[in-house]
């Protein structure tokens, strides 16, 4: 029994490896970290998911990728059933957690009063509805390990959390930003949290979860009732909100956003690009959004990846007590983890599942060998725009804003055009993302300098090596 388990798991573990290479990185974290293999049966797989919209995105955008990855690993597979798991309440940790927000938008449910309508529909679907996504009690400030690359937005994340009812807001909104598995959820949460007490209401929500509320309350025509509710909150908390698609959605969005910061209330945004490479959203949403304080966090360093796997590993022991890593494990799982914390915390459950199977200690040995998929060739840093503008006016002895001019003159175009190619390359911004941050012009500008030099390196071994240097510069 424990073995076939034990073998279908480590097939999961395979077929979702498979998912985050064919969908990429952003895309996996974002609809598939949360699928669980629930059991294999014959020729059906049955999956779940955590939520109604999760079920819904992944059946109409990714069914037949899910299903041909399982079909490489057990090519009997036909069919893959995915179902919305029953939510776990998240436990009260502490007194002031008690009331949490899950909580009291189910008391505002019953409110006799605007919010009636929504009363109606069935209640897990109204609650899903008009409830803020789920919260992990183990995502707070007591486990969130600071270090060079967020003392900025631990310390505004803080600020943010003791606030009282009613105080001044010192910046509006707070948004964070910083690729996969750097720490944004575990930040939002630990606001989330900590900010929430008795007379002060933090709402924690994805993206996703926003679309769907508003979707679904638009369709049981409570679009008011739900305005009315994200209104009548202190803190709101959004996360991922670059996967904020859709035009009424971000109407509503902006909406929302201006009502709370005029009313004095906090908003939080956390997403994984800066505001103004948030391509979809208007030049007004985009302007309000940069008008806090838009803070970074950079890559996890050395350090602090030992100290997020120390922390892991005592938050394991205490369910295991017999669990633990010797420290040349850990010093070599932070040296060789370099990617983000997910996989951090991947690694500490492999061993953790591995030394308890086996009923064996963990050693180096072993954690050469279980955590070798987790060890991936250096990714690629993430390129800006404002960097390859720098370092190719720098290279070329010219002006950023000539860069960004109506300048026709040879020894700007050229650059310009190397800079726009860098940016298509190195970057995953859009032609006309790239038109418009090269002062608005036309993404049709923007193909012809991309083809332009891509036709001239491959024939002018001079720029080719120029080109190349400049990518080495700003890619290391
Ligand atoms: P993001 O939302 O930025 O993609 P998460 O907040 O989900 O990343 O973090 C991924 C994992 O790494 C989580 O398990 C989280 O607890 C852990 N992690 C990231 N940064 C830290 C940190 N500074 N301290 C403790 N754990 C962290
Ligand atoms: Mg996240």
């Amino acid at each position: 029994m424990a073995i076939a388990e034990g073998i279908e798991q480590d097939r999961w573990t395979r077929v979702k490896g498979r998912l985050r290479s064919t969908v990429g990185e952003d895309v996996y974290s974002s609809w598939f970290a949360r699928m669980d293999l629930e059991r294999v049966g014959g020729e059906s797989v049955h999956l779940s998911v955590p939520t109604r919209f999760l079920k819904s995105w992944i059946q109409t955008h990714y069914a037949d990728r899910v299903l041909s990855c399982w079909q490489s690993e057990l090519p009997e597979v036909s069919r893959v059933d995915l179902t919305v798991r029953t939510p776990i309440r998240a436990p009260a940790v502490t007194k002031d957690a008690k009331a949490s927000v899950e909580e009291r938008l189910s008391e505002q449910e019953h409110r006799p009063s605007e919010l009636r309508a929504v009363a109606t529909v069935p209640v897990s679907a109204s609650h899903e509805a008009l409830g803020g996504s789920p919260l992990d009690p183990r995502l707070t400030f007591a486990t969130f390990v600071g270090g060079r690359s967020n003392t900025l937005a631990l310390a505004a994340a803080r600020q943010v959390a003791e606030g009282r009812r009613g105080d001044n807001v010192m910046f509006n909104p707070l948004y964070i930003h910083a690729g996969v598995g750097l720490g944004k959820t575990h930040l939002l949460q630990a606001v989330t949290w900590a900010g929430n007490s008795a007379d002060r209401k933090v709402l924690y929500l994805t993206a996703e979860k926003f679309m769907y509320g508003f979707v679904a309350a638009l369709k049981t025509q409570t679009a008011l009732a739900f305005k009315e509710a994200l209104r009548g909150i202190d803190v709101l908390v959004i996360d991922d909100l670059q996967f904020l698609q859709g035009k009424s959605t971000q109407a509503e969005f902006c909406h929302t956003l201006n009502a709370l910061i005029d009313a004095g209330r906090q908003v939080v945004i956390a997403a994984d690009r800066p505001p103004s490479d948030l391509e979809s959203l208007d030049d007004r949403v985009r302007s309000r959004l940069a008008g806090g304080l838009v803070v970074e966090m950079g890559a996890l360093g050395e350090e602090l990846r030992l100290e997020i796997l120390k922390s892991r590993v005592s938050a394991a022991r205490t369910h295991h007590a017999s669990f633990d890593v010797p420290l040349p494990v850990l010093d070599y799982l932070a040296k060789a983890i370099t990617h983000n914390g997910r996989d951090l915390e991947g690694a500490i459950n492999r061993l953790l599942a591995h030394s308890k199977l086996n009923s064996t200690p963990v050693t180096l040995e072993m954690a050469e060998r279980e955590v070798r998929d987790l060890i991936r060739p250096q990714e690629p840093r993430r390129v800006k725009i404002e960097d390859i503008q720098r370092v190719v006016a720098r290279q070329y002895n010219v002006s950023r804003s000539d860069l960004l001019s109506s300048r026709r003159t040879a020894n700007v175009v050229r650059p310009r055009q190397v800079a726009m190619y860098l940016a298509k390359t190195l970057t995953l911004r859009s032609l006309p993302e790239i038109g418009r941050r090269f002062g608005g012009r036309d993404h049709t500008t923007v193909l012809h300098a991309v083809r332009k030099i891509e036709s001239l390196v491959s024939k002018d071994v001079a720029l080719s090596d120029e080109v190349e240097l400049l990518k080495r510069q700003l890619q290391e």
